[in-house]
């Protein structure tokens, strides 16, 4: 067998062993290292020997994230179109900057960018960039807000810099994902320039608060970062009523919909992102929620102009202008591989009502893991989800906060992986359904788990 076979004999196998592996990796760092040369080997090995080293090596370390029980933080698995596509993304070895350097990359990102705004009902010409995941889509989207905010002053960031620049706040919903700060960090404004938003409905920014921020800087450079889907109860913001109230104030509104932005998707969960369409800007992931494999991601804006502006490049040796979208005018990346394609697979593996039904599935699994736990003594519901995520905190009879330990004892069991959070000042498992291969018995087997962890615990 040559490197190839093999890699593609051990992706079969990994497949296989979903339903039977362990969900969290059982290794220590040291088996992971066993098999390999502990210092930069002078001589090389052939490729064959490497690519079954490697997978010997990485064997005790994966986790079955890729699997239907795995519904820590917020990951996806990969639909067969999507991971075979990406294997033949790498074997290609497109660098999609230009259409120049790969005419098939580029013009089949166009259609996956075409396909995305359809499947997300976002507007036909809006621009959109795929780059490694929503925190990059954030930087992306958030550089194209900054230009235009800058620029309604007379001011030319990409030129001129931030260096005596117009300040600029950002008004964001305080249950904002660290990504954006981290956005905002790389892009010169700081973790200072965020005023934290809030209302009554919890993780949902109220349209009061939003006037009151305004109106106490009419004239100042305003960016409003709302949420699709935040990431302890799937709350989203009232876009219909927020976006307007924003946009009249000259604001720009960016959406973190790295997950949430989906339920657009589907008609029976449209409602809970209403008025989504009417933002300036949207972040989201193909990874998480679209189940491509890793890395991707997309920006994509309403201002094509802004977004251009603040990514475009030019070099001597760079040839643009050709009938076909150039990517690198819409992403921060310049060498790239063809992230793309896999988004395009699994749009077209799924179609409109394929999409639509895994969405809605997922938030169905959801629920029903949610109901099967809560059922149980000790079991303490906080957040029924939904959308896809929910809140669950776990007693001990004395009343004592279980949650963590029962997180370990669940991921210790194999049978599924879960992780935490706090809420209200209070430790809770976190449950999220990301996975289009999550099945019913994978619910069963799941709520099985924590009832068994949850009887040995009290
Ligand atoms: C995961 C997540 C992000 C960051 O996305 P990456 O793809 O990991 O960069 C941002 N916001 C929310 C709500 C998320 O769940």
């Amino acid at each position: 067998m040559d490197s190839l076979d093999i890699a593609f004999a051990e992706a079969r196998r990994y497949l296989a062993s979903l339903d039977t592996r362990p969900v969290a990796s059982r290794g220590t760092p040291a088996d992971m290292l066993a098999g390999l040369p502990a210092q930069f080997p002078a001589q090389g090995m052939a490729a064959a020997e490497v690519v079954r080293a490697i997978a010997a090596a990485a064997e005790p370390g994966l986790t079955a994230s890729a699997g239907g029980r795995f519904f820590a933080w917020v990951k996806g698995g990969a639909l067969p179109a999507a991971l075979a596509t990406d294997m033949m993304c790498s074997a290609w070895d497109q660098n999609v900057v230009l259409a120049s350097t790969s005419p098939a990359g580029a013009v089949l990102e166009a259609l996956a960018g075409q396909f995305l705004l359809e499947a997300l009902r976002l507007p036909a010409e809006a621009s959109y960039a795929f780059v490694t995941g929503c925190q990059m889509a954030h930087v992306t989207a958030l550089a194209a807000a900054r230009h235009a905010v800058l620029a309604d002053k007379g001011w030319n960031v990409e030129v001129q810099g931030l260096n005596g620049a117009p300040a600029i706040r950002v008004l964001a919903n305080a249950h904002h994902h660290s990504s954006v700060t981290r956005a905002l960090r790389l892009l010169g404004l700081g973790s200072d320039c965020i005023v934290p938003l809030g209302g009554d409905e919890p993780g949902r920014v109220s349209a009061d608060a939003l006037r009151l921020a305004l109106a106490d800087a009419p004239q100042m450079a305003t960016i409003v970062v709302l949420n699709a889907g935040d990431l302890n109860i799937g709350a989203s913001d009232d876009f219909a009523t927020l976006c307007p109230i924003a946009q009249s104030a000259g604001a720009w509104v960016h959406v973190d919909g790295a997950f949430g932005l989906w339920a657009n998707a589907s008609p029976r969960l449209a409602s809970q992102v209403a008025g989504i369409e009417l933002a300036d800007s949207w972040a989201t992931d193909g990874h998480k929620w679209l189940n491509t494999p890793y890395d991707c991601g997309m920006a994509i804006t309403r201002h094509p102009d802004a977004h251009i502006a603040a990514m475009r490049m030019t070099a001597a040796y760079v040839t643009t202008g050709g009938a076909v979208r150039d990517p690198m005018d819409f992403t921060p990346e310049w060498s790239r591989r063809a992230r793309a394609l896999p988004a395009l697979a699994a749009l077209m593996e799924l179609g409109r009502d394929g999409l639509a039904a895994m969405i809605e599935r997922c938030c169905d699994h959801a629920a029903a893991i949610y109901d099967g736990i809560v059922r149980l003594e000790g079991a303490v519901g906080i957040a029924r989800p939904t959308l896809n995520q929910g809140l669950i905190r776990f007693e001990a009879r004395d009343g004592d906060n279980l949650s963590d330990e029962m997180i370990a004892a669940i991921n210790a069991s194999g049978e599924a992986f879960v992780s935490g959070g706090s809420w209200d000042g209070e430790r809770v498992m976190r449950i999220s359904v990301c996975g289009w291969n999550t099945t019913d018995n994978d619910v069963a087997r799941t709520v099985a788990a924590v009832g068994a962890a949850l009887t040995r615990l009290r």
